[in-house]
């Protein structure tokens, strides 16, 4: 973990969330398995984290951690400066999990209205705030299309408008753009890192695409193959908001370069 800067407006925050030393197991057919190991991390609000490391190396559990739906085995997560325990931190992020797809026999408002719903709002009234937000997420004239009607893009902006709706100042996107192709992923990448940050969200955003761990991120964290450890963690300075030419800036390429190479790739 890189020294606080005295002179980062960052600096004498209190982080919205930190991991201290947490390690994580599974129990399968009586073998112990360590998803994550020793792992300390801190967040603070409104920054946006992009975490990428291997396949297996414990991304999705950290996020799962920070959700709330597992307990670390040793160590402990804080939200604002305290200890919480999993059931504390259920519900105050705002989790976009790896295949969490819209429900079919919903309309993309239906849809959209859910993560309210989840929350305790009437269908009505969720469905009356999802509807005047259709516009941001270009889905304007298409709240009755279902979800077979809607292209990849739509689709995922829908997920991402159902996830944000509820306004929760945490949020926790695993993979949210992995199954696009690549054209209709640069397209919306940029865009929701705008939607993440006009709403000040403290974010940690899996991806196992570098460029755009880079692109969304203000900071970078590399896993280690299993068991998960922090193998890198690199500010991204880059000028916001950020447009794809960045790809060939000498500065995103060095960052670039370093990350290629905690993840063990030749540059
Ligand atoms: P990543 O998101 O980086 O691919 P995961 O957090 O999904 O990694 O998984 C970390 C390790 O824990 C992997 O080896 C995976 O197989 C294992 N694992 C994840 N979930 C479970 C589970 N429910 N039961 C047993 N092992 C699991």
């Amino acid at each position: 973990m890189p020294l606080p800067d005295p002179s980062s407006p960052l600096a004498g925050l209190t982080p919205r969330v930190a991991l201290e030393h947490v390690t994580s197991h599974y129990d399968e057919g009586g073998r112990r398995l360590t998803a994550l190991e020793d792992l300390t991390l801190s967040v603070m609000p409104a920054e946006f984290v992009s975490i990428v490391g291997p396949s297996g190396s414990g991304k999705s559990t950290l996020l799962d951690l920070v959700a709330g739906l597992l307990t670390p085995d040793a160590g402990r997560i804080l939200m604002h400066g305290h200890p919480v325990t999993a059931a504390e931190r259920l519900g105050q992020a705002a989790y976009m999990r790896q295949r969490d797809l819209l429900v079919p026999w919903r309309t993309a408002l239906g849809n959209a209205a859910l993560g309210l719903e989840a929350r305790g709002v009437s269908r009505r009234a969720a469905e009356a705030a999802a509807f005047e937000q259709l516009p941001r997420y270009g889905l304007e004239g298409f709240a009755s299309a279902y979800p077979n009607q809607l292209s990849g893009g739509m689709r995922q902006r829908c997920a991402v408008l159902r996830t944000l709706l509820p306004q929760l100042d945490l949020v926790l996107l695993d993979e949210p753009l992995g199954a696009l192709d690549s054209l209709t992923r640069a397209e919306l990448q940029l865009w929701l890192a705008e939607a993440l940050i006009l709403q000040r969200c403290t974010v940690l955003f899996v991806t196992h695409d570098v460029e755009e761990a880079i692109m969304l991120g203000d900071r970078i964290i590399v896993l280690s193959p299993r068991p998960g450890r922090v193998c890198l963690d690199i500010s991204v300075t880059l000028p916001r908001p950020r447009q794809r030419d960045l790809l060939f800036d000498s500065n995103f390429l060095e960052i670039r370069r370093e990350i290629l190479g905690a993840l063990g790739f030749p540059t």
